[in-house]
């Protein structure tokens, strides 16, 4: 009985019954994997960008493949150009699925002006004849590396800090984005009928002017860019200072003003985060208010000055801000304080469209109103508004009434003059010849 089940042939033949099985799964995978290259027949796709246009060293071609079967294979970018014909770039993949490609143009043997590109891509399928799936894409493109020519055609002007002043200019090409740059601020040029920019420029209180270097910036449709000098005489000017001491008193005739604007603070940390926090926040809504302007001039008069008011408060005061004898802050006051009698009428300084109405932060009771070319007005601390956003004014028209709201110590009008959201000095705007000499006249030349 042992012997014969010795004989049997079961033992042998498992190993050999192991092996075929590994055979089978090993056909089963170059199957599977044959399968996969030939079910491949979607070919690769190709987004282009920019589609149309306008190509230069800034604006580079950048294009998307995408081989959701068998992967990417390879690139081919043929350049075509008064007849000849140039081989971009000619490139292998490794059966990637997604692959971009920037094609850059400051070193190619390409000239500016038209050029026809073909955009051959292939896949790793196996199908048909192992060249695997093929795209192409044909398009035609403007190459431009040229940078646009600026031409400024005002005179060299003299700019006081807090002051502001017309430049004149003109560019050779249509432009995409032109003005002023200077410490990370922008001063938009703004393009009239007759093809001339015009853009007024601040020279803001906070600027160092010793690194204030205001650049004149002109973009062109292809993304280069040209900058030159403004032409502006850059002078420092001192401002007053002033102790402000703050009671507790005034602390709690604001608190449930303020608790709308921090909420859950109060005491002296209300006022801080009031006087801080708040304030640099509605200083950035007003630079974010300037790109609302219109682009043409809606006044040629001086701002009017808010009538039968004293100045209580300067332009530009250095304020040190004191509770119980402590030194706890120091801001600037970027506005003219106008005082007459309470609930007094608050007139438009001159024709423009009301861009803001409403309860803002540090101002309280609030209008804003524009007057083209990157020039606003604001009315600060008021009782009552008489406008809405939206609505045209005129010169001297009543907007709504003085009060006491926000951060105010009593009933007067905050007034402020802004050039691209950037406070400058107000009493240079209300006089006819500074008006003249630094802002309008300079427009007609
Ligand atoms: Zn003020």
């Amino acid at each position: 009985m042992r012997k014969n089940r010795l004989l049997r042939p079961s033992r042998p033949s498992r190993p050999f019954n192991g092996l075929r099985y590994l055979r089978f799964l090993l056909l089963l995978v170059v199957i599977a994997g044959l399968y996969g290259y030939l079910r491949d027949l979607k070919s690769p796709e190709i987004k282009v960008s920019p589609a149309s246009g306008l190509l230069s060293a800034r604006q580079p071609l950048t294009l998307s493949l995408l081989d959701s079967g068998s992967g990417l294979k390879s690139l081919r970018v043929i350049a075509r150009q008064n007849g000849q014909e140039t081989i971009l770039t000619q490139q292998e993949f490794s059966g990637e699925k997604r692959r971009e490609v920037v094609l850059k143009f400051e070193e190619t043997g390409l000239s500016d002006g038209r050029v026809e590109f073909t955009v051959e891509v292939r896949d790793q399928a196996l199908f048909p004849w192992g060249n695997g799936n093929r795209t192409q894409q044909n398009l035609t493109l403007t190459l431009d590396r040229q940078p646009p020519q600026i031409e400024r055609i005002s005179a060299l002007t003299p700019v006081w800090q807090g002051g502001a002043a017309t430049i004149v200019y003109k560019v050779s090409e249509e432009t995409g984005r032109s003005g002023v740059e200077a410490d990370g601020l922008f001063f938009a040029g703004y393009r009239q009928a007759d093809g001339r920019y015009l853009c007024i420029v601040p020279f803001p209180v906070d600027a160092n002017p010793a690194t204030y270097a205001p650049k004149l910036l002109a973009v062109d449709l292809a993304g280069n860019e040209t900058r030159v000098s403004p032409g502006l005489r850059l002078l420092a000017r001192k401002f007053p200072q002033a102790k402000i001491n703050v009671s507790d008193a005034f602390i709690a005739g604001k608190t449930e003003e303020f608790q709308a604007l921090v909420p859950g603070g109060s005491g002296i940390d209300l006022f801080l985060k009031v006087n801080r926090d708040i304030r640099a926040e509605n200083r950035k809504t007003l630079l974010e208010l300037a790109a609302q302007s219109s682009a043409t001039p809606l006044w040629s008069a001086p701002m009017l000055r808010m009538p039968r008011a004293k100045t209580t408060g300067a332009y530009a005061e250095a304020r040190d801000y004191f509770y119980s004898g402590r030194r706890i802050d120091h801001q600037t006051h970027l506005g003219t304080d106008l005082a007459s009698v309470a609930q007094a009428p608050i007139l438009a300084a001159n024709p423009g469209k009301v861009i803001f109405a409403g309860y803002f932060g540090l101002y309280g009771g609030c209008v804003i109103l524009d007057h083209g070319l990157g020039v606003q007005t604001l009315y600060g601390h008021m009782s009552n508004l008489g406008v809405q956003v939206g609505q045209s004014v005129i010169r001297g028209e009543e907007i709504g009434r003085s009060g006491n709201t926000g951060m105010s110590g009593g009933d007067h009008l905050h007034f402020e003059v802004l050039v691209g959201g950037v406070s400058v000095r107000p009493e240079d705007w209300m006089e006819e010849k500074w008006m003249a000499t630094y802002i309008l006249d300079p427009m007609q030349k």
